[in-house]
C-alpha cells in the first residue's frame, strides 16, 4: 500500500533545483542582522536554502548568492555552512 505524502519543497539559491526541506539548509538574517544557520527551520526572519552540498555552497560563495537573496552574509558564514555540509553532491 502506498501512500502519497506531500512533501513540501524550497528552493536551493545557488542551484534553483526544489527539494525538501531535510535535504537543504535554511539560513535566516537573525535579529542583530548577521546570519545564521537555521537548525529547527522555525527561526523567524528573512530566510533562504541551500543544498547541503559542498558544490552549492562554493557556487552561491562565488556569486555571493546569500548576500544577494537575504541581504547579509559573514564571508567566513560560507565556510561555516561547507564545514557542515556533506562531500558527496
Ligand atoms: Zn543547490
Amino acid at each position: 500500500m502506498k501512500k502519497e505524502k506531500h512533501i513540501p519543497l524550497r528552493k536551493c539559491l545557488a542551484c534553483g533545483e526544489m527539494k525538501p526541506k531535510a535535504e537543504l539548509f535554511r539560513i535566516y538574517v537573525a535579529q542583530d542582522g548577521g546570519v545564521e544557520l537555521d537548525r529547527s527551520f522555525k527561526s523567524g526572519g528573512r530566510g533562504a536554502y541551500i543544498c547541503r552540498n559542498k558544490d552549492c555552497i562554493a557556487r552561491a560563495a562565488k556569486a555571493k548568492r546569500i548576500e544577494r537573496v537575504v541581504g547579509a552574509c559573514d564571508a567566513d558564514f560560507y565556510g561555516k555552512l561547507s564545514a557542515e555540509a556533506e562531500d558527496e553532491g
